[in-house]
């Protein structure tokens, strides 16, 4: 016969089942963490979180550096892929996804959760990877047949690979609380650092209602930055995997750099010169184009002509154009309100075809040309400087980080003759820099970011994502200022929580 449950019966049988459906969960809940990868280094991010033995990985980045040591440690992959349960992706950039198609080649089918900029960023990433390493694959192989020796050196991974990752990656947008796990809750909240960056927030939960909570940085970004918002002011939480790239350094203020741009520009206008910027594909040069655009429109500077000089710089702009949801407000109100594209205006031209890219020799100046890579290490900005470095009416302005053994470095540290594509060139161009576009918090400013949000629960937090000089300054610095649990984190060693 049916009968009507009364509310009471309802909530003690959903009380119930709850408590059924929560046998499942362990009672004794373990939790470890460890990375494989930026470890008292600066890449080749892989943190993992371990919940009563199912492992989670946070980013699968490639580890970059002098080719052949960067090779070997990518190609000897340590993470256990068939045994993933899932992947968090914080943001784009290769030292955090570039091996992510790793993972399927070794066996892992689950999802990897990741903000939709994200996606399409780190796609853009993992594709043109493929095809560097197939190119490189057939410059190598034509060589060794050259010297008539065996050829052995293959692509760690193809387009289809990353294709087929990009297939696995789920999106979820900021502040959109997920379940990973049956106990695993995962919330991304925007890391300030480059387009769709977050940071990660794991809570977990144990069936004695005892509930952990994680939060991973993954590459804290800084306040003020051109299009994108500040980093996010996070929750309490237990614990803490911190960056540290820059825990010893402190940057320049964004204003002082739009001053040196403006200064930059009226010099060239006066000369009749280029001004070749080696940048960043992605996030710098979009950052560039952002600031000039806001000089020109403020008739700071007159208007200059602006080449974006890199077709993966123009596919990533496209991308940035797709996702206003993650600008800020400034850029919703100098732009977007008012109807207008940040990232397109007159005097800008987007190319990418090689025959417009050679006709930029021709041109009379002044103008801007943007183009990759950042440290002048390949492409299309080894042409530009190698043309315009000879003539001191131009100047090349440094943005970004020029690693050791670079020509960026060589630039940098103003070496009279420089070799460009095989060929020795005289400096007589006028190079300039400018610090304070980079994309990471110093550490004061992550010390600030840490001292805004609510810290009482905060049992201990774990360096990661830095050189180990700059982590042992970092650490003393966060000592000092009241956070007095600190461990640098060691390649494969396991911390409990
Ligand atoms: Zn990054």
């Amino acid at each position: 016969m049916y009968t009507q449950r009364t509310s009471r019966e309802i909530s003690i049988a959903s009380i119930e089942l709850a408590e059924q459906h929560q046998s499942d969960y362990p009672v004794f809940m373990s939790i470890t963490l460890y990375s494989l990868g930026a470890a008292e280094e600066v890449t080749g991010s892989k943190h993992v979180v371990e919940v009563d033995g199912k492992i989670f990985l946070i980013d699968c980045g490639a580890f970059q550096g002098k080719r052949a040591e960067a090779d070997a440690k990518n190609r000897n992959f340590e993470v256990p892929a068939d045994k993933l349960e899932a992947v968090i992706l914080t943001h784009a950039h290769y030292d955090h996804s570039g091996l992510l198609p790793m993972l399927g080649l070794n066996g892992f089918t689950g999802n990897i959760y990741a903000t939709p900029a994200t996606r399409d960023l780190a796609n853009l990433i993992m594709m043109d990877s493929a095809r560097i390493q197939a190119r490189d694959a057939e410059y190598l192989r034509k060589q060794a047949a050259r010297r008539g020796e065996a050829f052995t050196w293959q692509p760690l991974f193809t387009e289809l690979d990353a294709i087929n990752t990009t297939n696995q990656i789920v999106t979820v947008s900021y502040n959109r609380p997920t379940w990973i796990a049956p106990n695993i809750k995962l919330e991304f909240f925007d890391a300030g650092h480059i387009l769709g960056s977050s940071m990660a927030v794991l809570e977990i939960t144990d069936n004695d209602k005892r509930t952990v909570k994680i939060a991973y940085t993954g590459d804290l970004g800084r306040k003020g930055k051109a299009i994108i918002r500040d980093p996010a002011i996070l929750p309490p939480v237990d614990y803490m995997i911190l960056e540290s790239t820059y825990g010893d350094r402190k940057h320049e203020s964004t204003d002082d750099a739009l001053k040196m741009l403006a200064d930059i520009a009226q010099k060239a206008i006066k000369m009749n010169g280029k001004i070749i910027i080696p940048a960043f594909a992605i996030e710098r040069t979009q950052e560039l184009v952002y600031y000039f655009h806001m000089l020109v429109d403020k008739k700071e500077i007159p208007e200059i002509p602006i080449y974006v000089d890199s077709p993966m710089a123009v596919n990533a702009t496209s991308i940035f154009q797709i996702h206003p949801e993650c600008y800020d407000e400034h850029t919703h109100e100098a732009f977007i309100r008012h109807h207008k594209n940040p990232f397109g205006f007159n005097k800008l031209r987007f190319i990418t075809s090689v025959d417009e890219s050679k006709a930029l020799n021709d041109i009379e100046g002044p103008m801007i040309i943007i183009s990759a890579d950042g440290m002048c290490e390949a492409g299309r900005i080894l042409h530009h400087l190698k043309n315009n470095i000879d003539d001191p009416r131009n100047q090349i302005l440094l943005v970004g980080y020029m690693a050791d053994h670079t020509l960026g470095r060589r630039l940098q540290n103003r070496e009279l003759e420089v070799k460009i594509m095989g060929e020795w060139h005289t400096v007589r161009a006028e190079i300039s820099q400018i610090n304070a576009f980079s994309a990471h918090a110093d550490y004061e400013e992550a010390t600030e970011w840490l001292n805004s949000m609510d810290t009482q629960t905060l049992k201990k937090i774990y360096l990661v994502h830095g050189e180990s000089d700059a982590q042992t300054v970092f650490k003393d610095h966060l000592e000092s200022n009241g956070f007095p649990n600190i461990q640098i984190v060691k390649y494969g060693e396991q911390y409990e929580l």
